[in-house]
């Protein structure tokens, strides 16, 4: 990889690495973004080569391909070569060296989970915002540390070449004071202590790309279920989010795969009485709870859904209530709804969630479930009946970040 900036040309575009840091996995994506005033900011993001390291520590496993899809690597390698972050992105580099041999990328854009009350907006990164964002890690402790770490390797390994952090948080900005308050004292909410919300980039993506395929609903009142892992809704109006359901981190909100969700706060405080100190709360909290706690099978939506165990089908029909319940709450504060957009590994894919999400809506707002255009995944699943047209539509937050990558490497060239 080039420790230079690449020379834009305006008609190929700019060549973008995207890095996407998690807890035990590293991944990253080449991009081209090339103008198209067709779509909305004008440039269209084109996905190359890319990588990734997953279970850094434990059972390390390296995947990476060229921008024609050819594999160039697929490989486990000792914990003792792979034991962190540090030498895991090292080693992605050097992998990454051959997919990028033609292209060195003209910026880095990294996914940085939280970007607190003051970023409401993708930023160039210099020491100030890693300061910042370093003192923001008490609000995102399982995240915000990884995505430091990649960006202080690539400013050692090649510290000219720009980068851009790009916030889950700040899609959210446009949320009320309604949206975000909790009912502390209000000197909390003065400090910070409010509802954040996370996804953002997806549900940015999912906003624009609605506007494309049906933008009169896009204009209108739109709840996004955004089903991975991590899972949460966001209510749009014309496409900006006016309340989401996670909060001041990410374990507020729906059931995810191993975390929680909304919870009454005294069953933290019985948990401490009992002697549970912090790590272990956390612990329980954010990675023994959810579908693989309540299942005790899985916290994979595939694996739950092949089990027939009562305590599999239990988990499911819990999930699948507290979706349709916080998509009720969120409609009143849209007052109404005109559109449901389901995504993410589960929302983009299974069909039987999305049938039993819609089917607790049905009574209240009138969607109904096209069975054959679900079970086929279309971008369009509900019937032409229904009151409320439903969508499942795959999010890109890879693409998201290397848009706003490239926008920032021009303004940075410009001026
Ligand atoms: P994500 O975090 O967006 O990658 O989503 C991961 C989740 O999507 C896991 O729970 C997977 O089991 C789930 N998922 C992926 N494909 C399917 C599928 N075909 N049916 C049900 N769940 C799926």
């Amino acid at each position: 990889m080039s420790t230079q900036p690449a020379h834009p040309h305006h008609d190929e575009g700019h060549v973008v690495l995207v890095v996407n840091a998690g807890s035990s996995s590293i991944k990253c994506s080449v991009y081209r973004v090339i103008d198209d005033p067709k779509v909305e900011g004008g440039m269209r993001a084109i996905h190359g080569a890319g990588g990734q390291i997953e279970g850094i520590g434990v059972a390390p496993r390296v995947v990476a391909h060229m921008a024609d899809g050819k594999l160039i690597v697929d490989e486990h390698f000792p914990v003792a070569q792979v034991a962190d972050h540090d030498a895991a992105f090292r080693l992605l580099r050097l992998v990454l060296a051959v997919g990028l041999r033609e292209t060195p990328p003209a910026a880095i854009g990294h996914r940085v989970v939280h970007g607190g009350p003051h970023y409401a907006d993708a930023v160039l990164i210099d020491d100030k915002v890693i300061d910042e964002l370093n003192a923001l890690t008490p609000l995102a402790p399982l995240h915000q540390p990884h995505n430091l770490a990649a960006i202080r390797a690539v400013r050692e390994a090649a510290p000219d070449l720009p980068q851009v952090a790009c916030f889950d948080t700040a899609f959210h900005a446009t949320t009320g004071v309604l949206a975000q308050l909790f009912a502390l004292p209000y000197s909390y909410f003065a400090d910070g202590i409010r509802r954040y919300g996370f996804h953002g980039l997806s549900y940015e993506y999912i906003s624009r790309h609605l506007h494309l395929v049906a933008p009169d609903i896009a204009r209108g009142r739109v709840i996004v279920a955004h089903l991975g892992n991590g899972a949460s809704l966001c209510a749009m109006k014309n496409g900006k989010s006016v309340e989401t359901t996670m909060g001041l981190t990410a374990l507020d909100g729906l059931p995810m795969g191993t975390r929680c969700g909304a919870l009454d706060a005294g069953v933290v405080l019985w948990m401490m009485e009992r002697g549970m100190d912090h790590d272990a709360i956390e612990k329980l909290l954010y990675h023994d709870s959810g579908l693989k706690g309540l299942s005790g099978v899985s916290s994979d939506m595939r694996e739950l859904l092949a089990n027939d165990s009562e305590q599999a089908k239990l988990a499911i029909d819990f999930y699948t209530y507290r979706i349709a319940q916080e998509i009720g709450k969120l409609a009143v504060g849209l007052g109404g709804i005109d559109g449901l957009v389901f995504t993410a590994g589960i929302g983009e894919n299974s069909a039987p969630i999305r049938a039993k999400v819609v089917e607790r809506l049905k009574p209240l707002f009138g969607m109904e479930i096209d069975a054959e255009a679900n079970a086929a995944n279309h971008d369009h699943v509900s019937t032409r009946e229904s009151r409320v047209p439903v969508f499942a539509i795959r999010t890109d937050e890879e693409g998201m970040i290397a848009l706003h990558t490239a926008r920032l490497l021009r303004e940075m060239l410009k001026s």
